[in-house]
């Protein structure tokens, strides 16, 4: 029994681990494993492709990786913070007010405690979702523009269904108590986070790649014929099947199926994502801070998110250059003009206080992640299942943050590809 898996990302790492001795090949159209998991480094500053950090509920997954590392996982407390009114406040916001000024605390404090009190239908929307769980003083000021900033699409599209392990959700008394004093919040499942020792989030997934190195080609998929049950890659090899795992963006497994019906390809049309812009220098450590992380929702400031990689161990945080990376998100409904881009993020970060001068910045690079975020909207899940039914009946298997459209991080991707190698096994 031959599996062909599409993508060296955690699922495709996962699978080719699970499958042991079995007959598999992995194709991998980069030139490292690793997936969203692969690190870069720019002028001496290591950075991975948006912030990465190591935290798990899967028992599994945690045993692996830390069995296969070669150090002990760097461990520590998140230190993220939001840049909200001039001022920082920690994260989450919800939880944070004190510090901001009063009218908007006020109104924070009023909305949360009006809708304390309120009953309400399920809410349909993201949109609809944050103003019952917080009120409208929370959503006006910082969560309602975040949001509308990071996933690029209007929140009435935007399904609730993920927000509960994604959003932090304290209670009322949580809230009160975070406006009247600085406390240090932290129920929320990565307030501790992991690193590797060394190096970049990639060498998490080191080990793991190099165990089923010999099984990985490193050459593009570029076509199924489901009736031959074959793929062909870009090197014209043709590998015949008995089963497939396409962990690769959906939309391109389709456009790539050579035998997909046309009601296949229009559900595919249904799937919603983002696009991210990675905005990354590599700084005069004079402007090195403890943060980790910083999120703004001011329009004034093009990215959503602040990564500070050298916090995320003692060894980066030892590199002579300090790394900063803009998460900048975009979509069919927020354009982001690439040009003059690395201008904006620094002139952000100066009026932040975070950089001193442009002139401190050595080198930068933008670069573009195309799948960035899975956008869930009403219409995802039905297409999802029908998309996997199709699929099933063809000996394809479908899995993965974009093979599934499953907001998830690398941690359940690994487990998701343990489970299906092991499934195959069976
Ligand atoms: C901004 C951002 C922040 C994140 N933060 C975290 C975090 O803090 N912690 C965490 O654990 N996770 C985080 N994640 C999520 C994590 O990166 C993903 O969940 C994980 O990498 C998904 O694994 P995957 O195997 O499903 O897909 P991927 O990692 O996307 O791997 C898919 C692989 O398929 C390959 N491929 C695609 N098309 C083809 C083709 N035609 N032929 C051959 N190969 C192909 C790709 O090159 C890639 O290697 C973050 C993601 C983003 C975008």
């Amino acid at each position: 029994m031959r599996t062909v898996v599409v993508g060296a990302g955690p699922v495709g790492l996962g699978v080719a681990y699970a499958l042991g001795d079995q007959d598999c090949i992995v194709l991998e159209r980069e030139s490292e494993a690793g997936g969203l998991c692969r690190s870069f480094t720019v002028g001496g500053a290591t950075f991975d492709y948006g912030g990465h950090a190591f935290f798990t509920k899967h028992a599994e997954v945690d045993e692996l990786l830390t069995r296969f590392a070669p150090h002990e996982l760097y461990r520590q407390p998140r230190n993220a913070w939001v840049y909200a009114y001039g001022t920082f406040v920690p994260y989450p916001f919800q939880s944070n007010l004190f510090g901001l000024p009063v009218d908007v605390v006020a109104d924070c404090l009023l909305g949360a405690a009006r809708q304390a009190a309120a009953a309400g239908d399920p809410p349909a929307s993201l949109r609809e979702w944050i103003t019952a769980s917080f009120g409208d003083g929370i959503a006006r000021h910082f969560l309602m523009p975040y949001n509308e900033k990071l996933w690029a699409h209007p929140l009435d599209v935007v399904a609730p269904q993920w927000t509960g392990e994604r959003i932090v959700q304290p209670d009322l008394e949580d809230i009160v108590l975070g406006a009247l004093s600085r406390r240090d919040y932290r129920k929320y499942p990565n307030a501790n986070v992991r690193y590797p020792h060394q190096g970049g989030f990639v060498e998490l997934y080191r080990p793991l790649s190099t165990a089923v190195e010999h099984r990985i080609q490193y050459d593009e998929f570029r076509q199924v014929d489901l009736a031959r049950r074959t793929v062909v890659t870009k090197s014209g090899t043709a590998l015949p099947f008995d089963a497939l795992v396409a962990t690769l963006p959906l939309p391109d497994l389709v456009a790539r199926t050579i035998d997909a019906p046309a009601e296949v390809r229009s559900i595919a049309q249904r799937l919603r994502h983002n696009s991210l812009y990675l905005v990354s220098l590599a700084v005069d450590p004079a402007n090195a801070s403890d943060m980790h992380r910083v999120y703004a929702a001011d329009p004034e400031i093009p990215f959503h998110k602040l990564v500070l990689n050298n916090n995320s161990s003692s060894s980066l945080a030892a590199a002579p250059v300090f790394g900063m990376q803009a998460e900048v998100s975009f979509s069919e409904h927020k354009q982001v003009a690439r040009d003059g881009l690395v201008d904006r993020v620094v002139a952000a970060l100066v009026r932040m206080g975070l950089l001193r001068s442009p002139a401190d910045v050595g080198a930068c690079d933008v670069r573009e992640v195309r799948y960035a975020y899975p956008v869930a909207t009403t219409q995802t899940p039905a297409a999802v299942a029908d998309l996997r039914e199709f699929y099933a009946g063809h000996g394809v298997i479908l899995g993965g943050r974009f093979g599934e459209w499953s907001y998830i991080n690398s941690d359940s991707a690994l487990q998701r590809g343990l489970d299906i190698g092991r499934e195959l096994v069976r």
